[in-house]
């Protein structure tokens, strides 16, 4: 959230185009309307060029035609699957470089060095900038034609990241090779660098030149190098794998008095940048008591002699995260509150465009989410009209699952407190969310003043709120939300969000516990490797336990695999009931305000979880009505926008899956082509 204070004036409109939309649940609600899906989703679809879309060839054979469009001109005939390693390529070097070169350079780069990021990267660098390499890129274009658009601010502080304030924190494994952090501190704009962290997708992107096994130098890579390419699918583990027999613990016993008799609740915080989310989420945990009074004095002291007094509030979050100043992590944002009935574990999502890919890591882990929505007159207008993030955050939560919402309408003060103002943004919006797939009943309006902390943990009694608003404070209704069913009787999985080395033996992963419970000493299947490995220890909220149940955002001390073997997007499973890696499957897909028509073999991305893997189309099966799901055609020819589909998707090589039916969390994906997303969906069959 404070992190955005970085990216303040950036053109969020035209940046937006990575990751917007994440396995919208197409299954039993059909959340997007294409309608509203249209309003943003291509809103930087201007500066690509359109592909000529090539006839779509009539035969019904099943065999495999690809009539994918090119889009971006690639030196030489690439099939599909390389389109869709080039489009993954472009797009990391893109989220580096901005819109400072043109495709073309970036096209040949990538094709030149087998869609390796890293080594397209040094190699477009190389030849464009003979010289040192400055500190900080130029601003791209469309940062540097913004009408108020002030330059973005650099950081100027020393991003060793062992050199910070604070208790020094574990190396982290991956993303902190020499060569990288070489390239990033030389070239990337701060604000890029975050966006290429260590945290970012994993498997998928670094995929080697077809025909090799590994890629040749690791070390360029920003992520451990991804498993080797199985000629067939890992066999499951035999039901004998397994650890040390658990000591008997009845979790939900333990887990009710680990809580206190409190419903564990995960909570996001989206919004525009500046609608105030650090501020009001900052003075929330100040009137809760977790920050003490000298910390408090602290803050505003510093912030002052920063010249951003306004500030001091929204730092609270990023000091509870202590590590704000590497921006790095999505754990950063993590930290927890109690209200009478729930244990609240809030995260910091951040909301930019070049946050995106942590900020659906987080989302994805949510069970319920704050919309802060500016209440200034013409600042709600830019968030929630054109582009801004109020439509793209609301649709994002709403597509990874979340169902329950509450909207702070704040700097309410701005707006002395009217009523109408309220109401008027209340009903715009409400409009809004209901296309996007929330129910009326499940979305509460708020008016806040995060600055002033009124309506935050108690009801104001500002007259000129009292005077029309009698509902609930912010705190209260965080407390009502009605929490998730946890899957606590399922088999083990928690999808690794990230990876890092600690100073002891072994090494620590962390992610929210989807499913099943854990205890120290268990053996684990990661998948992939498709390897064992033993629970050494577990965090919560950096205290040690020994078990840890599903809804838990964990740090797990793992030993008996090597750390190059875990990366970002593994899941780590129940020995007995691994899930399964699958590169063929049938999917539900929703098709948003696509401008190309999808046909067999067109090359996709895959985003699942923290998940991204170069795929294709491989059939398309039958059009389907969007209520009912009955087929309305047969082997269509292609799809069009709004349809829903069934569609085959092959990836380039197995990921893991489940299908939505089982584990909701772990059967949505969605797919991207070029940088936009194009469709969601939910697996419903696995071929193989
Ligand atoms: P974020 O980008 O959404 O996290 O927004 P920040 O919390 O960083 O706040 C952006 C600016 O809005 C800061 O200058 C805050 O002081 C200011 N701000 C936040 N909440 C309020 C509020 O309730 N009233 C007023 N007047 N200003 C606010």
């Amino acid at each position: 959230m404070s992190r955005h204070r970085n990216v303040r004036g950036y053109n969020y409109d035209e940046d937006f185009d990575d990751d917007d939309l994440y396995g919208q649940s197409v299954d039993d609600d059909y959340c997007i309307s294409p309608a509203t899906a249209a309003q943003f989703i291509y809103s930087s679809r201007d500066r690509q060029q359109h592909p000529n879309v090539e006839r779509v060839d009539e035969e019904e054979d099943e065999e495999m035609t690809p009539t994918s469009p090119s889009t971006v001109d690639p030196p030489g005939p690439l099939d599909p699957l390389e389109q869709a390693q080039l489009f993954s390529c472009l797009d990391q070097m893109r989220a580096v470089l901005g819109d400072a070169l043109p495709d073309s350079v970036l096209s040949a780069a990538a094709v030149r060095c087998g869609f390796d990021h890293q080594k397209a990267l040094d190699a477009v660098l190389s030849e464009e900038s003979p010289n040192p390499a400055p500190l900080a890129l130029p601003l791209p274009p469309r940062a540097a034609n913004q009408d108020k658009a002030p330059p973005l601010p650099q950081r100027t502080t020393n991003r060793e990241p062992s050199s910070s304030a604070g208790p020094p924190r574990p190396e982290k494994a991956k993303g902190r090779d020499l060569s990288q952090n070489k390239l990033e501190s030389e070239v990337v704009p701060k604000v890029a660098r975050m966006t290429v962290s260590g945290k970012k997708q994993t498997m998928g992107f670094d995929v080697p030149p077809s025909g090799t096994g590994v890629p040749e130098d690791v070390t360029m890579t920003t992520e451990a190098p991804p498993p080797r390419r199985p000629e067939t699918p890992p066999p499951r583990p035999s039901p004998a794998v397994g650890g040390k027999t658990k000591q008997h613990i009845n979790v939900k016993m333990e887990l009710e008095k680990r809580q206190g008799g409190k419903a564990l609740l995960n909570l996001v915080v989206i919004g525009h940048v500046d609608a105030g989310k650090s501020t009001l989420m900052g003075h929330l945990l100040y009137l809760l008591g977790c920050v003490n009074q000298r910390t408090m004095h602290r803050y505003q002291t510093e912030s002052k002699k920063a010249g951003k007094a306004s500030f001091c509030y929204a730092w609270v979050l990023d000091e509870t995260g202590e590590e704000r100043d590497r921006g790095v992590t999505m754990d950063v944002g993590l930290t927890k509150f109690e209200t009478s009935s729930k244990l609240v574990t809030l995260m910091d999502a951040p909301g930019h465009k070049d946050f995106i890919p942590n900020m659906i890591t987080g989302a994805a882990q949510a069970d319920v989410a704050v919309l802060v929505v500016d209440a200034s007159r013409g600042e709600f207008e830019a968030g929630f009209e054109a582009g801004g993030q109020t439509r793209e955050h609301g649709l994002l939560v709403r597509s990874l699952g979340v169902t329950q919402l509450a909207v702070a309408v704040n700097k309410m003060d701005q707006v002395s407190w009217q009523q109408e103002r309220f109401q008027e943004i209340s009903s715009k919006l409400g409009h809004f969310l209901k296309q996007a797939g929330f129910k009326d009943s499940d979305v509460f309006y708020i008016p806040t003043s995060g600055l002033s902390g009124e309506n935050l943990v108690t009801r104001s009694d500002a007259p000129q709120l009292t005077a029309w608003y009698t509902g609930r404070c912010l705190l209260e209704q965080i407390d009502s939300f009605k929490p998730p069913q946890r899957c606590i009787d399922k088999p083990f999985r928690i999808c690794i969000s990230d990876v890092f080395k600690d100073q002891g033996s072994g090494f620590c992963v962390t992610g929210k516990i989807e499913a099943g419970f854990v205890q120290t000493g268990d053996r684990l299947t990661a998948v992939p490797p498709n390897e064992t490995c033993t629970v050494k220890g577990i965090t919560l909220h950096d205290e040690p336990l020994d078990w840890a149940a599903a809804g838990d955002h964990v740090c797990l001390t793992l030993t008996g695999v090597d750390i190059i073997k875990i990366s970002v997007g593994c899941v780590l499973c129940d020995p007995k009931e691994p899930i399964r890696m699958c590169s063929r499957f049938r999917a539900r897909i929703l098709l948003f305000n696509i401008e190309v028509p999808v046909t067999q073999g067109f090359p996709v991305l895959l985003h699942y979880q923290t998940v991204s893997e170069p795929a294709t189309i491989r059939k398309l099966v039958s059009v389907l009505h969007k209520s009912s799901g009955e087929v309305l055609k047969k082997k269509p020819k292609c799809l069009t926008k709004g349809q829903n589909a069934l569609v085959e998707v092959q990836t380039h090589r197995p990921v893991p899956l489940e299908l939505y039916k089982d584990f909701k969390e772990l059967g949505r994906f969605m797919l991207r082509y070029v940088g936009s997303t194009i469709a969601a969906g939910v697996v419903t069959e696995m071929k193989d």
